[in-house]
């Protein structure tokens, strides 16, 4: 790259989904001459890539774009707060411009007026996998924008709007690229993932020599014919969600659902707008590990919703003691501005009792999962290695994804490598990780 090439310089904040769309943008800006700086400071400008979901990440996106202002001065926002630009202005009233989520034209126009590109021969010989921020092993295949669902608690279809699916060809050509690029993982992310295609009545598109339907299942199948590992994130509690397990137990996918369940208690999965009554939940997973039987479930629940009552509260604690979840993560209500919930006229739950309850989920929940690990202890587990320094690495097995569930601490014999898949026998486990041995 010629050294006069204009720099930019990229913070990446937010979810998953977030990362895919800042992974785009980089690709575009890689693809149109610019350099990546390391520092605000030296930089031509700096993209802050925010997200506005909680007050508190919205607290983290306008300090992140204070630094920005102060190091550099030159800042485009984009990202899901980009959609209240007031919010922004009112703090940093100087941004260069502000432009909302999935809006990658109106971010490059900016940088295009705020650094013009230059042209380098060099572009062409960006990677054709495109620019990635996660690991060259692993990486987030995402397969749709927005949400038809209208979970009270949740701005998220405000801000990103209905479901628009990616026809399926273009997500699996995105997936081969991967493969061929070297990814041993792909994490299937979108807000709702088990809705995807239901937009476009699951039409179907060309891929290699055949028609492959924009659906769930059908995606599924095809993703783990290309050979990865193939991990489903986000998928919403709908009863098609057992057409998947078969994939799972032949070995095709995963063994592995994220699917967030958000509480146990009709009354507040009522209030929530969310399906599924906890009894038929119950019954669901019973049927899924049933058919799948190391099957591991990632959820995250919400504590402290509006209206939520100690018996809620603990019929929660109850049904969490029945499905035994491998993993979950719990938030403590936050009323979000704009989120319907706020105006439900259910009572507020003190922001102490949402402390105590966070613990006593937090408590009961670690006790499951550890008892979850233990049972893997003593078996020969295959694990992918996320960093490596000679025999001694951290990597994951089939049941867990990275940056959200725990790690398997490996020693060997041979030196390992990042993206290596070896087989390893679990000698011990503690609340969150394995520890073992490469064989
Ligand atoms: S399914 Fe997820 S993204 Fe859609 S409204 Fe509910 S919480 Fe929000």
């Amino acid at each position: 790259m010629s050294a006069t090439a204009p720099r930019v310089s990229f913070v990446s904040l937010g979810c998953p989904k977030a990362l895919v769309d800042s992974e785009r943008i980089l690709t575009r800006l890689r693809a149109e001459g610019y350099e990546i700086a390391r520092k605000h400071d030296g930089a031509d400008l700096v993209v802050v890539n925010t997200c506005g979901f909680l007050d508190s990440a919205r607290d983290e996106s306008l300090s992140a774009i204070g630094t920005a202002m102060k190091e550099n001065g030159k800042v485009i926002v984009t990202g899901c707060m980009g959609a209240t630009p007031e919010l922004i202005r009112e703090k940093h009233p100087n941004v260069f411009a502000i432009t909302g989520p999935q809006a990658y034209e109106s971010v490059m126009a900016a940088v295009h007026e705020a650094a013009p590109p230059q042209h380098d021969p060099l572009v062409d010989l960006l990677p054709p996998q495109g620019i990635k921020l996660t690991p060259r092993h692993y990486a987030y295949l995402k397969i749709s924008e927005g949400c038809n669902n209208r979970c009270t608690f949740c701005i998220i279809p405000a801000l990103r709007g209905d479901l628009v699916s990616r026809p399926a060809a273009d997500v699996l050509r995105e997936a081969e690229k991967l493969a061929k690029a070297g990814v041993k993982e792909i994490m299937v992310i979108s807000q709702d993932t088990s809705a995807y295609g239901v937009d476009v009545k699951y039409e179907a598109s060309r891929f290699q020599d055949r028609e492959v339907r924009a659906k769930f299942h059908d995606l599924a199948k095809e993703l783990g014919d290309l050979g990865m590992w193939v991990r489903l994130h986000y998928v919403y509690p709908y009863p098609h969600v057992a057409d998947v397990i078969p994939l799972m137990a032949e070995g095709k996918i995963l063994p592995y659902l994220d699917i967030p369940f958000q509480h146990a208690s009709p009354a507040v999965l009522k209030n929530m707008r969310r399906p599924a009554h906890g009894e038929k939940t119950l019954e669901r997973i019973r049927g899924w590990r049933d058919a799948c039987p190391d099957l591991a479930i990632r959820s995250t629940f919400i504590v402290g919703f509006p209206g939520e009552t100690e018996d809620d509260f603990q019929m929660l604690l109850d049904w969490l003691d029945e499905a035994k979840i491998d993993r979950a993560g719990c938030f403590k209500y936050e009323p979000v501005a704009g989120a319907r919930s706020n105006e439900l006229g259910l009572a507020e739950v003190p922001q102490e009792v949402k402390e105590s309850r966070w613990h006593r989920f937090m408590q009961r929940q670690q006790k499951i999962s550890a008892t979850q690990l233990q049972k893997k202890v003593g078996k020969r587990l295959p694990v992918i290695i996320d960093e490596a320094n000679g025999g001694a690495g951290k990597g994951r097995t089939r049941y867990d994804a990275p940056e959200i569930d725990g790690a398997v601490h490996v020693s060997s014999r041979r030196p390992l490598r990042a993206g290596d898949i070896v087989t390893v026998k679990i000698e011990r486990a503690d609340a969150y990780d394995l520890y073992g041995q490469a064989v």
